[in-house]
């Protein structure tokens, strides 16, 4: 049963469309359950009802027009339980519902499972038979596993407005404006034109792509079918000695498919339909792929992976060609699955208007990046049809976490002039740039920059910022091949000391591990945010440590304006043995004649266990710095990185305001400073509570620093301890941002949490 099921799997996530993955679901479902019917209804909310869209076993005439209320039938019954329903004899149910010419009324077994996305009922998989037995729990197993397979296709669907137009029986283009909803990354709203970026030959994420000039693409595509064709028989020859006669013959067998008609016509012809060659590509293979995966014959099944691989080299020949050639609009939406820092980078400064990924947070690292750059970033948008959007207008609104793809012409006005009002808003803004960050009764509260994502793009010291409260000196480590050098370091250090001296300069030492990784160093574990990461790996690394704590020392000679941020302590003797460290370097660096001053030394407080210790590392240090997206991430147990808890993940959750407001009492009572520098601080709502309880210092995206000074210039020290008084009365994350941003909307300034002014 569970190669069937595999198989069925299969076949459903490689169909082209939603009709097809039905179809494949009931003649599939009917067969290997050896029953009369199987059928699929799917839930039509606008009109209440339940329709059938396919069917092996009733009339199939029937489909598109059997359509049950919300409270008719047994199929409305499987819908509003939510659980699966088993019937011996379904025609004496009292919910049977008989729909004349269906040809149902042979069938007197029914069981029937709901079709849930999401805590949402998507539909119903009906399978009927003559018997009158109830079905066995085997039965019921295997249809309830199919049925959540499907679900994830019928919410792509729905989300790409497929599942409407069935329903509505007319086949229009993607464009009913219907917002897709993803995850807040970064604020802004922006419009522009999709470009999907995708891994590097991966051959199923690749997306459709409109192209004019048909006969060049033949000639790419047919060159890059000669380049495999050529690496094949070389690596042929070179194994010719190696390889038994049978393994050779598999070569032989990808020569004759490189030679056949069925590749390379059928993607010629997919590329003469107007699909760019990568497309054309992929839609051969993959029914090439099915149809092999169809066959019973285990060996003829396992040439699948053969036609696969082939394409994929098809595929990474065409990538090469292509990256050459790979273009951005003026307005580039970039949309992927998952997009890296790198694609990021890759898109010519000043083109780049915002960022849409399927998968990630706002504390990924991408949006992180986005906002840093000023740029509206989407994250997890699960349902997002990535392989049909590129070309496609699209709106990013950074704020509601909602992407429309082909907006209608009234609601890209309306974007228009919510952009417009963005852009009004920003401009006053900046006039605050050179105004002090202090509240209506006077309290001065530095907002710094964060940075240290590909340093030299982040536009800190323009922003007005006072300093930089956290630089990722991470960054600077992935994007080479090996572990910098002391001279090195010193250089990329000095730069950032010297350009903000006599203002302060937090360096954190190296955080890599979790979802930061090294190319040169790399870590493979079950649960990296719960292994060797951040200041775990420096300790078991002196030499990289002491490296780095000297390059920091030495260039602050002179300016005095270092502090030394250490990540992830979660125990205090982790803390004394880098504060030993530290000294270590310090003492050496005296010794061989260099005037080094002892730097300020801080901890992020991003632990659990961190918050629980509080006193005694606030003892053993001259500040905190509270790490407000590990925090949030470890005390909520919510992955910051997963789009499937993303909804759990909230920094104003009261677990985690009441854990920073433990740590600000404590440094208060220690008498030393304490400042949020994770995403929190640059979010005004969360500024506001923020201020209320205390906090010295923020440090933001440079992008988000106007924004948070404007709060803090509106608000008194008093109204924020009023308000943080209310809003510690609160149960429930929701409840208090919807509170919070009443507050914007009141003052007149909704434009700092929406869209808008
Ligand atoms: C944090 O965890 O809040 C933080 C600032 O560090 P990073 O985002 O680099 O993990
Ligand atoms: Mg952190």
């Amino acid at each position: 049963m569970l190669d069937i099921l595999r198989r069925i799997v299969q076949e459903v996530n490689s169909a082209r469309n939603l009709d097809q993955a039905l179809s494949i679901i009931v003649t599939q479902v009917k067969a290997a359950m050896e029953v009369d019917v199987c059928s699929v209804y799917l839930s039509d909310e606008a009109q209440q009802q339940h329709v059938l869209m396919a069917t092996e076993g009733l009339n199939p005439e029937s489909v598109g027009n059997i359509r049950l209320a919300f409270d008719e039938g047994l199929v409305s019954l499987v819908a509003s339980r939510a659980e699966p329903v088993n019937l011996a004899n379904a025609p004496e149910h009292p919910r049977y519902y008989y729909f004349p010419g269906s040809g149902e009324e042979q069938f007197n077994s029914f069981l029937g499972v709901p079709i849930i996305h999401h805590r949402k009922v998507l539909g119903v998989l009906v399978v009927q038979s003559r018997n009158p037995e109830c079905y066995v729990e085997d039965s019921v197993t295997f249809l309830i596993t199919i049925a959540s397979q499907l679900a994830g296709a019928m919410a792509h669907a729905a989300a790409s407005g497929e599942i409407e137009r069935i329903l509505a029986q007319n086949g229009q283009d993607l464009d009913d404006s219907k917002p897709l909803l993803g995850l807040p990354g970064a604020p802004g709203v922006a419009m522009g034109t999709a470009v999907v970026v995708y891994p590097l030959a991966d051959l199923n994420a690749i997306p459709d792509r409109k192209i004019d000039d048909i006969d060049s693409e033949i000639e790419v595509f047919s060159k890059a079918v000669e380049q495999v064709r050529q690496d094949i028989i070389n690596l042929s020859s070179r194994l010719e000695a190696l390889l038994p006669a049978e393994d050779k013959a598999l070569f032989d067998a990808y020569l004759l498919m490189l030679n056949g008609e069925s590749l390379l016509g059928e993607t010629i012809g997919n590329i003469r339909r107007g699909n760019w060659a990568p497309g054309a590509l992929r839609q051969t293979i993959l029914e090439h792929v099915k149809i092999f995966r169809e066959m019973n014959d285990p060996y003829l099944s396992e040439r699948a992976d053969d036609v696969h691989d082939l394409g994929q080299r098809i595929l990474a020949h065409l990538q090469a060609a292509n990256q050459r050639e790979m273009e951005y609009p003026n307005e580039t939406i970039l949309v992927g699955e998952d997009i890296s820092a790198t694609m990021l980078a890759e898109v010519p400064p000043g083109r780049l208007k915002a960022v849409v990924s399927v998968r990630g947070s706002r504390t990924s690292h991408v949006a992180i990046l986005s906002r840093a750059l000023g740029l509206p970033a989407v994250m997890g948008v699960k349902d997002l049809p990535v392989g049909r959007v590129d070309g496609c207008q699209v709106i990013a609104d950074g704020y509601s976490g909602n992407v429309i793809i082909s907006p209608s012409g009234a609601v890209r006005k309306e974007y228009q002039r919510l952009a417009q009002e963005e852009a009004e808003l920003s401009a006053e803004l900046m006039e605050l740039r050179d105004q002090p960050a202090m509240t209506q009764d006077g309290k001065h509260i530095p907002l710094y920059a964060n940075t240290g994502l590909l340093s030299d793009i982040s536009p800190s010291l323009s922003s007005g910022a006072e300093g930089i409260g956290l630089y990722r000196t991470e960054f600077p480590f992935m994007v080479r091949q090996s572990f910098p050098g002391e001279e090195e370091q010193y250089r990329i250090y000095r730069h950032a000391l010297q350009v903000f001296a006599p203002r302060p300069v937090t360096l954190r030492t190296l955080d890599v591990g979790g979802d930061k990784a090294l190319p040169y160093f790399p870590i493979h574990e079950e649960n990296p945010f719960l292994g060797w990461r951040g200041i775990r790996i420096t300790l078991d690394h002196p030499e990289i440590f002491l490296v780095q704590a000297r390059a920091m020392m030495k260039a602050n000679v002179g300016l005095n304006n270092l502090h030394i941020l250490l990540p992830m302590i979660s125990t205090v003797a982790e803390l004394t043995d880098a504060l030993m460290l530290l000294r270590q370097a310090h003492a050496e660096l005296i010794e061989e004649g260099i005037n080094v001053t002892q730097p300020k030394i801080g901890v992020m407080i991003e632990v659990p266990s961190a918050v629980y210790q509080v006193d005694s590392l606030a003892r053993r240090v001259d500040f905190f710095s509270i790490g407000s997206n590990d925090l949030t991430q470890y005390l909520l147990a919510v992955d910051r990185n997963n789009a499937n808890v993303a909804e759990l993940y909230d920094s104003l959750h009261p677990a985690v305001l009441r854990a920073i407001y433990q740590v600000v009492l404590s440094a208060k009572a220690h008498k030393i400073p304490v400042s949020v520098c994770g995403e929190m601080a640059g979010d005004p709502a969360s500024a506001l509570l923020l201020v209320g309880m205390g906090i010295d210092s923020l440090s933001m995206s440079a992008s988000s620093l106007t924004r948070v000074k404007w709060v803090i210039r509106n608000v008194s020290t008093k109204r924020a301890i009023d308000l943080l008084d209310e809003v510690m009365q609160m149960e429930d994350p929701q409840t208090i941002r919807q509170y919070l941003n009443s507050r914007f909307e009141i003052a007149g300034m909704g434009g700092l949490v929406r869209a808008g002014k």
